[in-house]
């Protein structure tokens, strides 16, 4: 079924967030991975920052949609350079996405359940939750590496299934990521909505076979 998104919302008794690029400004991983990250590693392997992307790029398509794309330590070994501290040092860049928090503050006084479903690697959502405070608005947080398997897997679905009783049918799951969201109908979740605007640094995303809103604070009248 395909609800416009107030509908949705209004409908649901368990509402799953995702976290970075839903919740919070994907600007801050997009300025980490896309230009910290490769002015970093030029500089370690005598590159220009334009070879540096294009080589990253490359090792990050080959990762997308696994669990090693989401782990800071995997980039670690395998790039030779510490993103940990990297990500330490420009936390000040982490911030809710608008309206969000004001979202999740009304969310949090209505009689819903509402659960932090995320791929982020429970080091970097500790990191995240360390300087938004975005727990508290939250009855359950569940990073997909507990589970081994990313929420683009079908096996990600029935192990949170198995951790967290909920009826598919009831609930409404919003992320930024369509092979995530797909992979969510296909296991049969019944509301979906994809936010449009994950990254404020950039212009909303076009073309979805999912409903849209910009940010989640859409979602309220
Ligand atoms: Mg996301």
């Amino acid at each position: 079924m395909n609800y416009d998104p107030q509908t949705a919302l209004e409908r649901c008794e368990t509402l799953m967030l995702d976290m970075d690029g839903t919740i919070l400004d994907l600007a801050f991983d997009n300025y980490i991975w896309k230009d910290l990250v490769p002015r970093r590693y030029a500089a370690e392997n005598g590159l220009t920052f334009e070879e540096a992307r294009g080589r990253l790029f490359e090792k990050y398509a080959a990762v997308q949609g696994d669990l090693e794309w989401y782990c800071l330590d995997h980039w670690n070994d395998r790039l030779g350079i510490d993103v940990v501290k990297i990500h330490h040092d420009v936390t000040h860049r982490i911030g809710y996405l608008p309206g969000a928090l004001e979202f999740l503050r009304t969310m949090h006084k209505r009689e819903v359940r509402v659960l932090l479903v995320t791929n982020s690697h429970p080091d970097t959502l500790a990191l995240k939750d360390a300087v938004t405070g975005l727990a508290d608005y939250f009855d359950g947080l569940y990073s997909s590496h507990a589970f081994g398997h990313a929420k683009e897997s079908q096996s990600f679905w029935e192990a949170l299934r198995e951790e967290v009783e909920f009826d598919a049918e009831t609930t409404l799951f919003v992320d930024d990521s369509e092979p995530v969201l797909q992979s969510a109908a296909d296991y049969g979740v019944g509301m979906l909505l994809r936010v449009t605007r994950p990254d404020t640094s950039a212009p909303a995303a076009r073309g979805s076979s999912f409903h849209g809103v910009e940010g989640v604070r859409d979602m309220l009248p």
